[in-house]
């Protein structure tokens, strides 16, 4: 399961290190060297204009500095460069800084959606020392946004519940997942959604973890339930399938090792009872 390192990222005022690194992305896309992945030098960043005292703080980790920046849609990559999706990152770049990449891709888009005020449409300005945009004419503030989202595991007795959700172009079973509603709880969230999505009633949520999932700006925070009623009927709009895997069971195919989904599931796979 991919998460932030655990050396924390604190600074967010730009700053004189020994090493930096620089996520530079085009849309969703990262800035990488085609050759091995690594992050773009001075040269590559100056070919895309890239002013490295104009970008955006994302921290320090150990003695590099690390910093993000936002290019327009139709800027070529230098050559020998190539802007790649986050996802075909996975497994080829080393975690530690796909992590802090899936942490700055999260302050590039808050920068890249916030250059103009969402009240009166006049250009924002950074506040100095603060992950903060703010308006010069009308004052309304432009903060990161997060995304909160709650996944859960419904088990009954011996068997847990995956599902195929509908968005996914894939075969892949996953738990039940879904956006928390503005004045929601998070409990409320899951009964809603659990309800909505294949029809049942559930008890006991316990507390899984929690993981940033920068697909632009979510917060997966995850539960398992009990089973506590109900009769299994997907919503076939949002859940095409839904099944009890129980013990005898052989499971289908599940998310990948770096979702929060894959250590849920992992954790609670079905075992017989002695
Ligand atoms: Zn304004």
């Amino acid at each position: 399961m991919l998460r932030t390192p655990a050396a924390s990222l604190p600074p967010r005022a730009p700053r004189a290190a020994p090493h930096a690194w620089l996520f530079a992305f085009r849309g969703a896309e990262l800035l990488v060297r085609e050759s091995d992945l690594a992050l773009p030098d001075a040269a590559a960043a100056a070919a895309l204009g890239i002013d490295a005292a104009q970008a955006l703080p994302v921290g320090l980790l150990g003695d590099t500095y690390c910093a993000a920046a936002v290019v327009e849609r139709d800027a070529p990559p230098p050559a020998g460069y190539a802007f790649t999706g986050l996802r075909r990152l996975f497994g080829a770049m080393d975690e530690e800084r796909l992590a802090v990449a899936g942490r700055a891709s999260q302050i590039a888009e808050w920068a890249r959606t916030h250059r103009y005020c969402g009240v009166c449409a006049a250009p924002m300005q950074r506040v100095a020392g603060e992950r903060c945009f703010k308006c010069p004419a009308c004052g309304h503030v432009g903060y990161p946004r997060i995304s909160p989202a709650m996944m859960v595991l419904v088990k009954r007795g011996d068997a847990i519940l995956l599902a195929r959700h509908a968005r996914l172009p894939t075969s892949r079973f996953t738990a039940l997942a879904g956006f928390v509603e503005p004045g929601e709880s998070i409990e409320e969230a899951i009964h809603r959604e659990v309800f909505e999505e294949v029809g049942l009633r559930v008890r006991d949520l316990r507390y899984f973890a929690s993981q940033s999932w920068p697909f632009p700006h979510s917060l997966m925070i995850a539960f398992t339930a009990e089973y506590a009623g109900g009769e299994l009927a997907p919503d076939r709009d949002e859940i095409v399938d839904a099944r009890w895997f129980g013990p005898d069971d052989e499971l289908p195919e599940i998310p990948p090792p770096v979702s929060i989904a894959a250590a849920l599931i992992d954790a609670h796979r079905p075992q017989r009872r002695r």
